[in-house]
């Protein structure tokens, strides 16, 4: 099938793993997101209904719709679903807690756990895990600052720079990162490193090229996310791969704090990060996108959004350059319970395309849920294209 045959608006192929009473459920929800009352006091609502042992509610619904479930076994089911379409998992350890080493610890195994499950499993083609769930916050952001003002390249110089206060909680954020980088590249497991706030970024960036340098050897098994919503990354980009050091592996999304960023940025009175206007970062990201595909012989990429647009200028580029769509080298991914009609079509058109798929206990759960919740809404000014695609399809098996 050409690029020309993939049509995003075929909805009996996007929902052709739904029954009639999930598209009525989703339907449901989809609209129950435009009341902002529930939005506001939604998350409050949910724990109070987990503390009086109502989570069976939770679960049936929000939680059933974005969340594979709350351990890695539960995901069994919506990977399999999955995997019916030719589509990939990413078992996404979604919880949001607080920072202690022992908290970091537990993280640290769970995404370990994701690894080996992942390995050789064709059906989990990826791994992924943010640095602030394995490494102080605080840290984190005195390390980037550090790294920013006096232009440090090497990884090794990062400790010396440190307060002692926080030299141990760095020896110990590293030791984990690289230990899951590595782990990863020895089970031959391709593993994301999720981007993050702008001021915590150039050290998981350091970190990133640090490992993609020692263990991208054969191929790219490390991928670093790059947020094109930030102005300074199509340079970054550029510059990395000019360096020619390993395979890179990235990871491309516009970014998901651009409200926090620019709010921070206010206030401190600093450079805004975030790019003028919505505009120059779908030209940012198409022609990172570009760029990468130009690249493939060092670059393995993912196309991770739920921009129809991008989406087909990825598969446009595959055609342009003669490269398979079979390889994971150049993939597509979107969020479970999200963009399910630029998902399956692309895979049912052969290209490899994954869903992130979160999980973890419900209560932990409720931040990222909030956030799918808003997303979805009236407020956030997106609301309508789920809706409209469920509702076609409803409307297409009735008729
Ligand atoms: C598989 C997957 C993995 C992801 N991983 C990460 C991650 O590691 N880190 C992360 O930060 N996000 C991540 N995201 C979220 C992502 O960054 C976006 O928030 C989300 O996907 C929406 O962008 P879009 O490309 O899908 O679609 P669109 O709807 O086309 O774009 C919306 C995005 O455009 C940008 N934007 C909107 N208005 C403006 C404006 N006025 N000026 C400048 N830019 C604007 C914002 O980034 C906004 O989120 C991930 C998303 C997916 C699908």
């Amino acid at each position: 099938m050409s690029t020309t045959d993939l049509s995003f608006q075929n909805t009996s192929v996007a929902f052709a793993h739904k029954s009639n009473g999930d598209l009525v459920k989703a339907r449901w929800l989809f609209r129950s997101f435009n009341f902002p009352a529930l939005l506001t006091y939604g998350p409050t609502m949910a724990k109070v209904a987990v503390f009086l042992g109502l989570k069976f509610t939770i679960k049936k619904t929000i939680f059933q719709q974005f969340c594979g479930g709350e351990n890695i076994e539960e995901c069994n089911v919506a990977t399999k679903n999955l995997a019916k379409s030719g589509i990939g998992t990413i078992l996404d350890y979604s919880v949001e807690g607080e920072e202690s080493d022992e908290t970091f610890d537990e993280t640290f195994e769970e995404v370990l756990r994701t690894v080996l499950r992942a390995k050789g499993n064709e059906d989990i083609p990826f791994t992924v895990f943010k640095t602030t769930g394995i490494m102080s916050s605080d840290v984190l952001n005195a390390a980037s600052t550090l790294i920013e003002e006096n232009q440090i390249v090497e990884l090794d110089l990062v400790k010396s720079t440190l307060t002692d206060d926080l030299k141990q909680g760095w020896d110990k954020g590293l030791a984990r990162f690289m230990r899951l980088c590595t782990a990863a590249a020895d089970n031959r497991v391709r593993i994301f490193v999720d981007a993050e706030e702008s001021w915590l970024q150039s050290a998981i960036d350091l970190m990133t090229t640090h490992a993609m340098e020692t263990l991208n050897k054969d191929q790219a098994w490390l991928y670093n996310t790059l947020q094109m919503y930030r102005h300074d990354r199509l340079a970054y980009l550029e510059r990395q791969v000019a360096e020619g050091k390993c395979h890179y592996g990235y990871k491309l999304v516009r970014g998901a704090y651009m409200e926090k960023e620019r709010a921070r940025a206010l206030s401190m009175g600093y450079q805004d990060p975030i790019q003028p206007n919505k505009e120059a970062t779908d030209k940012d990201y198409d022609r990172a996108v570009t760029f990468c595909l130009e690249n493939h012989n060092r670059v393995a990429v993912c196309i991770a959004t739920h921009n129809e647009h991008s989406s087909l200028l990825g598969t446009q580029l595959l055609n342009k350059y003669h490269l398979p769509k079979a390889d994971w080298k150049v993939s597509f991914s979107q969020l479970l319970g999200m963009s399910d009609h630029i998902s399956f079509n692309l895979s049912n058109s052969g290209y490899k395309v994954s869903k992130y798929v979160p999980y973890g206990p419900v209560l932990s759960v409720i931040p990222y849920l909030t956030r799918r919740a808003q997303e979805n809404s009236g407020m956030a000014g997106q609301m309508g294209r789920e809706l409209a695609l469920i509702e076609a399809e409803i409307k297409r098996r009735k008729a």
